[in-house]
């Protein structure tokens, strides 16, 4: 399953605001991986899908909404590994389909619309079973490949990487903080950015995840998660929200260091590391590993709803 993959690169961002706060930045491609399947997103689908093959299911049935990059990689690597893959999306059809949604369909995904209330239900054993007796035999992924798998798969992210002091993730519902917690060294630390406003809450739900994962008996390097943090203050208004400011950063980075961000996930955070920087937030010989976790197929989308 791995062999479809490269392993992500390492890029070194040589900048000046970098170098007089006296740190090593360095960037982890997960980007880099497969055009399609790639990110965070890879690494929290690839135990679902393991377990999926190994329990005999054909078909992959997942949540999302329309422009969701988990969506989008769930068609691909369906298609990729010989499954079906039903996609529920969040709110009405709309035609024509957005980017996202047209290349679903493509991958052979079918795609099945929730109106927002139900929608709210996705995670209730009633709306399962009424999906199972819609859709017959499926396996069912949570919405962004968020369960104990995606944190399995996470910890794998960080797992080939030299020496850091300080790994950086942005960070959505934390699945992914989560696997990178525990897969933290002695001395390690984590710092997530969330990219949805009062991101404190998210605090609640990384612990809860990482109780429940270390009860479960999945394996696991270390007994304990190592020490992470939030950094609740780079989410630009909200989910999704972009503004001028973090558009032309976005734009501006990209030029400067030849690394394309996306504007849900990536830019927040690549923003927050250089505030951060420049108000020596970090130590000096600090040695901080960036994840980009991937989502540039999102921007196709972003960037014609701002036109
Ligand atoms: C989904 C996503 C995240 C957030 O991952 P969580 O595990 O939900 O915290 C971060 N970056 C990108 C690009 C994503 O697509």
């Amino acid at each position: 399953m791995s062999s479809i993959f490269v392993p992500p690169p390492i890029q070194q961002i040589n900048s000046e605001i970098a170098q007089r706060a006296g740190v090593d930045l360095q960037v982890l491609r997960l980007d880099c991986m497969h055009p399609w399947v790639n990110g965070n997103k890879w690494f929290k689908l690839k135990y679902n899908l393991l377990e999926a093959k190994q329990k005999n299911f054909r078909t992959l049935l997942t949540f999302g909404g329309a422009y969701s990059n988990h969506i989008f990689a769930t068609a691909a690597a369906g298609n990729l590994f010989g499954f079906r893959t039903i996609g529920v999306i969040r709110g009405e059809e709309r035609l024509p389909l957005n980017p996202t949604l047209s290349f679903a369909l493509q991958q052979g995904m079918q795609l099945v619309y929730l109106h927002r209330e139900m929608y709210r239900q996705r995670q209730t054993m009633a709306l399962e079973a009424e999906l199972r007796q819609r859709f017959g035999e499926v396996f069912i992924i949570p919405e962004g490949g968020s369960n104990l798998n995606g944190v399995r798969g996470s910890m794998e992210i960080i797992s080939q990487v030299g020496v850091f002091d300080t790994i950086c993730v942005a960070c959505g519902t934390g699945t992914t903080l989560a696997g990178i917690a525990l897969s933290l060294h002695k001395g390690q630390r984590a710092i997530a950015f969330p990219v949805l406003k009062n991101g404190q809450f998210l605090a609640a739900e990384v612990d809860s995840l990482l109780t429940n994962y270390l009860a479960s008996g999945l394996p696991t390097p270390f007994d304990s998660p190592g020490s992470w943090q939030l950094v609740c203050d780079y989410h630009f208004g909200g989910y999704a929200k972009v503004n001028d400011q973090l558009w032309q950063f976005a734009q501006q980075f990209t030029k400067d260091y030849a690394i394309p961000l996306d504007y849900v996930y990536t830019a927040k955070m690549f923003y927050g590391i250089m505030d951060l920087l420049q108000q020596g937030f970090f130590h000096k010989g600090d040695r901080i590993l960036l994840i980009h976790t991937g989502g540039l197929q999102g921007n196709v989308g972003i960037e014609q709803r701002r036109k």
